[in-house]
């Protein structure tokens, strides 16, 4: 990679963004024949996920978790040689609902989300048939302005399984749940055969060994990468694309794919300005505005896993790694306005509620909602995003493609979803070109 300041290159195709769907689409162009620059304003490539040294060993910072059912990171994986590994196997758990605290097997706090969860997203695939083309079924537009507490409500189910299910959803939004749309929640199960099991296990189970950086190191490899060049303007009056950088400086380019956070479009000034629906959903932004905690604490713990309440500063822990005799948590909340994770005194009492008997010794976390180069966390939509905003990123305008897993066919939210996006801005370019 290069890291040279060119102020008049041209290249066919410039991408905005180094994560998994720039350097993907990157990648796919230049195995073409075409010249690429991606300008990445951060000084890493990886973008929302961030292999880093914390705590005294690598921990994954922002996207963690792979899935079989994953077929597009499934088949990176495949091609750069990279495996996985699994998360402890949990021997206990702890969850509170109906105003107590309970404790017990994981399976059996699998079995008390599992009735209610099995009602709520009973649909998933008469709403979603297809789930890599979720705009199949057009009576999607009926359901897409429910939000989930609303579903939850007419449930008839206990406060007890409410409790439960509503910080079950909180912690897959990584948000609050208020205007999280239900319609997101069905084409997440909808994506593992309407089984809730599998797509839960899709996000907590399985690493890839090595991490996330050497995944994405593989698929970056021989880019032409300029870290710290931030886009401020994109120009396509002219049929050709001008990108313009904070500094000044100017690339023009046949193509421009922009894979920015839908938190992170704002900063861009786009010239014809985007479509109605696209302002909408950018002046919306994503319902995940959680955080994702590491945390040391005091001792060789056994594995286990815990949910709280939605309501909690952090609603999920799980013991991930031993180290130096001691151990470490991952454990994600629903605000990060809530929790300061560099001060352990707030650390504690959060743990506290969750498992009994922890000393936190440290922490370490990344405030993706406060970043301004993501402004979310994993992507999750707001109601009425599916049907009103998200095809209008989907469609070429002009020049500029959209690609990331904000607007994702599938697995929206994970990497598996920025890879396919990335593959499909590579061919739609392609396409056109022999067309
Ligand atoms: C805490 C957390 C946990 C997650 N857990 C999982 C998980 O376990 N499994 C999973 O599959 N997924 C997970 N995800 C989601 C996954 O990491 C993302 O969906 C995926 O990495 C997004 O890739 P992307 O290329 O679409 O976007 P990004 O990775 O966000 O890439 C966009 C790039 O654009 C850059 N950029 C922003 N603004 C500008 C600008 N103005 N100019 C130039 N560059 C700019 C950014 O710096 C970034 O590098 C998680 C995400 C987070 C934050």
């Amino acid at each position: 990679m290069t890291d040279t300041i060119n102020k008049t290159q041209q290249p066919d195709v410039v991408i905005i963004g180094a994560g998994f769907a720039g350097l993907t689409a990157a990648r796919e162009l230049r195995q073409a024949g075409l010249s690429v620059i991606v300008l990445e304003a951060r000084d890493r490539i990886g973008g929302r996920t961030w292999l880093d040294d914390r705590l005294g060993r690598p921990l994954e910072i922002g996207g963690t978790w792979v899935h079989w059912t994953q077929p597009y990171v499934w088949a990176e994986m495949k091609r750069y040689g990279v495996g996985t590994v699994q998360s402890p196997v949990p021997e206990r758990a702890y969850w509170w609902a109906g105003g107590a605290r309970h404790e017990g097997t994981p399976d059996q706090l699998l079995n008390e989300i599992d009735a209610p969860n099995r009602k709520l997203v009973e649909q998933s695939r008469e709403y979603f048939p297809q789930p890599f083309a979720p705009f199949t079924n057009p009576d999607i537009k009926v359901i897409d302005h429910v939000s989930l507490p609303k579903k939850i409500a007419e449930l008839e189910i206990t406060n007890y399984s409410r409790d439960i299910l509503e910080s079950f959803w909180a912690l897959n939004f990584n948000g609050p749940i208020d205007d999280a749309a239900l319609t997101q929640a069905l084409r997440w199960v909808a994506l593992t055969n309407g089984d809730w099991r599998v797509s839960f296990e899709a996000c907590a189970t399985f690493k890839i060994q090595g991490g996330t950086g050497k995944l994405i190191s593989g698929i970056g490899a021989g880019t032409d990468v300029r870290l710290g060049r931030t886009v401020s303007a994109v120009n396509c009056a002219g049929g050709k694309a001008i990108v313009t950088t904070t500094d000044g400086e100017e690339f023009k380019a046949a193509h421009v794919v922009c894979t920015l956070p839908l938190g992170a479009l704002g900063a861009i000034t786009f010239e014809p300005p985007l479509p109605a629906p696209a302002r909408k959903g950018i002046s919306e932004g994503q319902a995940s505005r959680g955080i994702k905690v590491w945390i040391t604490v005091k001792g060789e713990v056994k594995p286990f896993v815990a949910l709280g309440s939605a309501e909690w500063p952090l609603n999920f822990v799980q013991a991930e790694y031993d180290q130096d005799g001691n151990t470490i948590l991952v454990a994600f909340g629903p605000d990060a306005g809530r929790l300061d994770p560099a001060d352990i005194r707030q650390v504690q009492p959060a743990i506290d509620l969750l498992v009994p008997d922890l000393d936190v010794l440290d922490a370490a976390s990344h405030d993706w909602t406060s970043d301004p180069l993501s402004g979310e966390t994993w992507p999750m939509h707001r109601t009425g995003f599916l049907t009103e905003s998200l095809g209008s990123f989907q469609q070429p305008h002009g020049p500029l493609l959209f690609a990331g897993s904000d607007y994702a066919n599938g697995w929206g939210g994970f990497i598996d979803g920025a890879i396919e996006s990335g593959l499909e801005a590579a061919r739609v370019i392609l396409n056109g070109r022999t067309a």
